[in-house]
């Protein structure tokens, strides 16, 4: 028999959102992002041949409406063939217990994440000393114990496939997590970027509510390694990325993501890593 899964102590309802929230973007034949309030939860998969996966499971009490933007996109009774994990973050992994219950599929990360999906360890607590704005200053406020996924986790093959998307392969991006992956397709230059870089400036209450277009680092109350952050930066964009589509904010292309994302890597010091906090 499974073992219980449960969520952190402090897992609860978030009460903050976005104009884009309940949007399902299509960003290329195979390629959705559905904003889900504040967080983005990316399908990949042709909708007419109805195999598809999701990249990470949506903000607290969301199961629901996620359920209804898969099956809007893919049709009645869809169900996805896994869940694939950026990171473990509570945005990240919000409805997780009700998605595997409701669809009975298996959901993948990197080792390094495992401890903060099984209950093993919590996150460090939100550094509220960043500056940058009213989000960040909440940010304590947010949840950081980890999930337990029991033995519904498994690790992401170490051959850097990605299982069910034959064209894919995940990439090691820590610094906002240690164990935190992206996924790139080499083939149209795809990539989904977690919360590597993100394209929205996610402490800021305001432009996190109209979702102004600003490729940013992490989002800096919850990054605790900024020289890893910024050498994953450096790798994704070293990847040539023609799109994007990151935990937070628009999905990007073109010369938009081109010439912000290597001034984002070649200014990281400046653009990302905030002067103060506890992390720095
Ligand atoms: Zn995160
Ligand atoms: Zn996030």
């Amino acid at each position: 028999m499974s073992k219980k899964m449960s969520y952190g102590s402090d897992y609860k309802y978030i009460p903050a959102t976005t104009i884009r929230s309940g949007k399902i973007t299509q960003v290329l034949p195979d390629l959705y992002c559905y904003a889900n309030k504040v967080v983005n939860v990316v399908f990949i998969g042709d909708a007419r041949k109805k195999s598809f996966v999701l990249v990470d499971a949506g903000m607290p009490k969301s199961a629901k409406k996620i359920v209804k933007a898969v099956e809007k996109t893919y049709g009645k009774g869809a169900r996805p063939k896994a869940i694939l994990l950026t990171h473990g973050h509570f945005d990240h992994v919000g409805s997780i217990i009700e998605l595997i219950n409701y669809w009975k599929v298996p959901v993948y990360s990197h080792a390094f994440e495992l401890p903060f999906l099984t209950g093993e360890f919590d996150y460090p607590s939100p550094d509220p000393f960043v500056r940058g704005g009213l989000i960040a200053k909440i940010s304590y406020k947010f949840p950081k114990r980890a999930v337990n996924l029991a033995d519904h986790i498994e690790r992401l093959p170490a051959d850097g496939s990605v299982p069910y998307l034959e064209d894919f392969r995940w990439i090691h991006t820590p610094g906002h997590t240690p164990g935190h992956v992206s996924f790139f397709r080499e083939k149209d230059r795809t990539l989904i970027a977690g919360d590597a870089f993100i394209t929205v400036k996610q402490d800021s209450l305001i432009k996190t509510i109209t979702q102004k277009l600003e490729l940013n680092g992490p989002p800096k109350y919850f990054t605790t390694n900024w020289r890893a952050a910024c050498e994953s930066v450096r790798k994704l964009k070293e990847l040539h990325p023609a799109v994007a589509i990151t935990g937070h904010g628009r999905p990007v292309s073109g010369e938009n993501l081109t010439i912000n994302l290597r001034n984002l890597a070649d200014n990281f010091e400046q653009k990302a890593i905030p002067p103060k906090g506890k992390y720095v």
